[in-house]
């Protein structure tokens, strides 16, 4: 990628070359981004957008980082990273959160403020803006689910508001296109504190008790296919356990694969063919991936 600095002028924020985004990642794998970029800004995130569509650069957004897995030679791009913005505003029922707001964060303020309908998402490590973008949830409750409006800049560079009737959300996927989402605004419930606490805390021990939650991941590789969990699929294949060098099969959750330490992209990858065709054998069912792949 040909890329100049100058082509920013204009631009407030930091816009490096060559920085490691394996801390950035919550398996801790991964290269560097060719040029990383924090836009202290709504309209410095705006300006990256136009230059990038004006000089044909490739851009991506860096969210909390837990559903990526980066190639070992990095990404060839503009990552986009937003964790400066950080507001959460309560507007009545309403709160209205910054994209790089953490999740953990927006639900601690929901239950501060008796605010009812985030729980089901507690324990997912996320910022509110990859939260929206993968429409993160659980079998009992997703992201959209209380989304009523967003702000967004598109790949024109136009900073613009959708709609909840605009948005088109599926299984973990918002469907939002190329948009680097700026603001999320969810709209709860009044409850009462202690039952919000206590389904927060339900909640958490039955994530805590099935998934390897302190170990590094990406969480699910795989989309739970139609009607079935992958999970148990590549249980029932007898693969909990299997590994490529450091790479495993979670033994708490098949559909986890940890790093045990020092492993790498290639090795990930390796054990998604080996998965992958051995459930294909044993059930005929293909595993799509769930993690985005960047820098392939
Ligand atoms: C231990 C563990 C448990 C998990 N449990 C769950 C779970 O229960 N349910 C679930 O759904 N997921 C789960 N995940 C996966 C992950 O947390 C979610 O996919 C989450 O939504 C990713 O958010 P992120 O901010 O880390 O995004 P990233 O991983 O950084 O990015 C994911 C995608 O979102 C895009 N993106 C990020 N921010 C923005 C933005 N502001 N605007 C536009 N696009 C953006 C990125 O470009 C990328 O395509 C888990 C992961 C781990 C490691």
């Amino acid at each position: 990628m040909e890329w100049s600095k100058r082509w920013f002028e204009g631009f407030k924020g930091v816009l490096r070359e060559g920085v490691d985004l394996a801390p950035r990642s919550h398996i801790r794998i991964g290269g560097p981004a060719r040029v990383y970029a924090e836009p202290w800004a709504e309209e410095d995130a705006a300006l990256i957008l136009r230059v990038c569509r004006e000089h044909d650069l490739p851009w991506v957004v860096l969210g909390g980082g837990s559903n990526l897995l980066i190639a070992d030679s990095g990404i060839d791009a503009i990552v986009i990273a937003i964790d400066a913005w950080q507001r959460v505003v309560k507007d009545g029922n309403r709160l209205v959160a910054s994209a790089g707001a953490s999740l953990p964060a927006l639900l601690r303020q929901a239950k501060d403020a008796s605010l009812s309908g985030l729980e089901g998402l507690i324990g997912i490590p996320a910022q509110v803006g990859g939260a929206v973008a993968m429409n993160a949830g659980t079998a009992t409750s997703e992201t959209f689910d209380s989304i009523v409006s967003l702000r967004i800049v598109d790949e024109t560079g136009e900073i613009r508001t959708l709609e909840r009737d605009e948005l088109s959300p599926s299984y973990r996927n918002g469907n939002l296109g190329d948009v680097l989402v700026t603001t999320a605004t969810f709209e709860l419930s009044t409850g009462s504190p202690t039952a919000i606490q206590q389904a927060m805390k339900d909640h958490l021990q039955k994530r805590n008790a099935t998934q390897p939650v302190t170990e590094k991941s990406v969480g699910c590789i795989f989309k739970n296919p139609e009607g079935d969990a992958a999970g148990r699929l590549i249980q029932a294949a007898g693969l909990k356990g299997e590994a490529v060098g450091p790479i495993e099969v979670s033994t708490k959750h098949a559909n986890y694969f940890v790093n045990k330490g020092g492993g790498t992209a290639a090795q990930v990858l390796e054990l998604v063919d080996r998965v992958r065709n051995r459930v294909r054998e044993e059930f005929g069912v293909e595993l799509e991936l769930e993690v985005k792949l960047w820098g392939y």
